[in-house]
C-alpha cells in the first residue's frame, strides 16, 4: 500500500487536487475535515464536539482524528494507497501515523506540500464560501484563527517530513490545471 500526505495550508486547493489524484493513482481519499463534517451532520456525540471546536477554528483533539484514519485503513481495501488530506496536522499526530503503519511495516511514501501565501489563504477561503457555506469559512477571524493554528501547529511537520526525505513541496499558485500537473510530476516518482 502507498500512503501520500497531502499538505498544505488551509485553501491551499487539498481537496479539489485529492479529486484528480484519487483517480489517477487509484488511492482511497481521506479528508478529515470531511468525516468530521460527516459527523456534525449526522448530529453524533463526536460532531457536536468537533462543532464547536472548528467553528473557532482550533483542531480538534488529535486521538479523534488518530481513531478515524486507523479505521479507514482497516475497512478500505481494492485501491493502490491512501491519499491523506488534512491529516496529519499536528507533531503528536505524525508520530502516531508513523506507529499506526509500523504495525503492519509499512511507511509513508510521499509528502506532498501545495504552499500558497497567506495572502492567497484569505482570498481563497473567501471564494469558497460563497459557494459551499461552511461554517469555519464564515468570517474573517476564524479564518486568521486557521491561519494561526497552521503556522503554529501544522508547519512544524514541513521539518519533520524533510528529516524523513518524504517531503515534496509544490507551488499552489496558478490555474487548477496547473497545480495538478506539478502535482503529478512529483507523483509519477514514487
Ligand atoms: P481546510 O483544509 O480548509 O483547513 P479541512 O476540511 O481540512 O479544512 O478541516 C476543517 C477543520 O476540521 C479544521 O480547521 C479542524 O478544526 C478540523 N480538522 C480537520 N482535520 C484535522 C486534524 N487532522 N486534526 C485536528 N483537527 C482537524
Amino acid at each position: 500500500m502507498k500512503y501520500y500526505i497531502l499538505f498544505g495550508p488551509p485553501g491551499a486547493g487539498k481537496g479539489t487536487q485529492a479529486t484528480a489524484m484519487v483517480e489517477k493513482y487509484n488511492l482511497h481519499h481521506i479528508s478529515t475535515g470531511a468525516l468530521l463534517r460527516k459527523e456534525i451532520a449526522a448530529g453524533t456525540e463526536l460532531g457536536l464536539q468537533a462543532k464547536a471546536l472548528i467553528e473557532q477554528g482550533c483542531l480538534v483533539p488529535d486521538e479523534v482524528v488518530e481513531g478515524m484514519i486507523e479505521n479507514e485503513f482497516k475497512t478500505v481495501s481494492g485501491v493502490e494507497g491512501f491519499l491523506l488530506d488534512g491529516f496529519p496536522r499536528t507533531l503528536p499526530q505524525a508520530e502516531a501515523l508513523d506507529q499506526i503503519l509500523a504495525k503492519t511495516s509499512e511507511k509513508v511514501t510521499a509528502t506532498v506540500s501545495i504552499m500558497i501565501p497567506d495572502e492567497m489563504i484569505m482570498e481563497r477561503i473567501k471564494g469558497r464560501a460563497l459557494k459551499e457555506g461552511r461554517a469555519d469559512d464564515a468570517s474573517e477571524d476564524i479564518i486568521n484563527n486557521r491561519i494561526a493554528t497552521y503556522h503554529n501547529q501544522t508547519e512544524p511537520l514541513i521539518e519533520y517530513y524533510n528529516n524523513a526525505g518524504t517531503y515534496n513541496e509544490i507551488d499552489g499558485v496558478g490555474t487548477i490545471e496547473e497545480v495538478q500537473e506539478r502535482i503529478f510530476t512529483v507523483m509519477d516518482k514514487f
